[in-house]
């Protein structure tokens, strides 16, 4: 602990190294003040008239000073009776913060009825859902229901039933998760994760007839490594209409009106042939793009979202092929239909503007309050 020193010398140099000292010592002290009572100590120790640091530095440094240094001296005494005192002020400040608070256990004992409560954040739908939502809700209009089926499907109703045969080369265009160990099952019986929402087409023929018309969203999976327009598991929303003399007219006018309805009545839609096996004849749709008009261009840079084509494929879509009402036993002399499908991750990443698909999986709050 710090005591004053009796001056040799009251040179400039040897005062300033007496106040050096000083000053680091009330520094020191004045840091180890925590409660009420060591700052009692503390303002005693150094302001007390009786022995306190600044009544000594009066006895031994100011009276003790030749008469030649005594100005010199008496301003060094002055200068450290102010920051002692403000070091003392100070103390005080700090250490009536900490005890003006209420002690730990009032704390617990007590309830603030003027604290805020605890927040708990509504949270709202995810960007994927809230396409879908969109997606069936103009089918809705369009008198279309909604049905669902299995994400976990026999290679029957995945493939067979959609008129992909054993061994048909088509099956290679959807790189299928299977599940391990049922080598023992015949083909038909086998379980996969659903590539597509397919199934649920043959699932609900079975089981209606027509006429139909019904919208399915879902989520699907396939083998594929996930990057940024890639994940393995991802979702669509399917439609098929099945009815007495629809054509391939009412496909056109039934998806152009979705498609102004989704996008804004300015897109254009335009077709071109395409294969699926389940649908004959089947195509591709592209809409016009709605984030450049169609130009191509935003301003003087390309247009990323459509290549600069000023098109974009947005969904696949054909007339149900009379195979697949065979397996359904429905009569392709009397009926006929179209089915559609849409990736609901690939549209929400257009209408948002999102850059990277594996930003919807990772749960990242901050990303998703953004759709809030
Ligand atoms: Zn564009």
């Amino acid at each position: 602990m710090y005591s004053v020193p009796k001056l040799k010398s009251f040179t400039a140099a040897a005062l300033d190294k007496a106040v050096e000292k000083l000053l680091a010592a009330v520094k020191e002290e004045a840091s180890a003040v925590k409660t009420e009572a060591d700052w009692k100590t503390f303002r005693d120790r150094w302001m007390a008239r009786k022995n306190g640091v600044l009544t000594e530095i009066n006895d031994l440094w100011l009276k003790a000073a030749p008469k030649e240094a005594k100005r010199e001296v008496g301003q060094r005494v002055n200068q450290l009776k102010a920051s002692v005192e403000e070091a003392v002020a100070k103390a005080e400040h700090l250490q009536g913060q900490a005890a003006s608070g209420p002690s730990a256990k009032v704390l617990s004992d007590t309830l603030d009825i003027t604290l805020p409560g605890n927040r708990r954040p509504l949270g709202s739908e995810h960007p994927v859902i809230k396409t879908m939502h969109e997606i069936i809700s103009v089918f809705r209009n369009l008198g279309y229901s909604v049905e669902e089926g299995p994400v976990i499907e026999t290679d029957y109703y995945n493939f067979e039933a959609l008129n992909f045969p054993p061994n048909h080369p088509a099956r290679d265009t959807q790189d299928t998760l299977f599940i391990a160990n049922q080598e023992s099952k015949p083909q038909r019986d086998r379980l996969l994760l659903r590539t597509h929402t397919s199934p649920v087409q043959i699932r609900t023929m079975e089981k209606m007839k027509p006429p139909v018309r019904i919208v399915i969203p879902g989520k699907v999976h396939r083998n594929d490594p996930p990057d940024a327009s890639h994940s393995p598991m991802f979702h669509q929303v399917e439609g098929l209409a099945v009815d007495t003399n629809i054509t391939f007219c009412d496909l056109k006018g039934t998806l152009d009106h979705a498609m102004k309805a989704l996008f804004g009545s300015s897109v254009k839609t335009s077709f071109r042939p395409s294969f699926f096996p389940f649908t004959e004849p089947s195509a591709e749709m592209m809409v016009s793009c709605f984030i450049c008009g169609g130009s191509g261009k935003r301003g003087s840079e390309p247009c990323r979202p459509c290549k600069q084509t000023g098109w974009i494929e947005i969904l696949g879509c054909g007339m149900v092929d009379p195979n697949v009402y065979g397996f359904v036993d429905y009569d392709p002399k009397k009926v006929s239909g179209f089915a559609f499908g849409m990736g609901a991750d690939r549209i929400a990443i257009l209408k948002y503007g999102v850059d990277d698909i594996q930003l919807f999986f990772n749960g990242d709050v901050r990303f998703l309050e953004q759709f809030g």
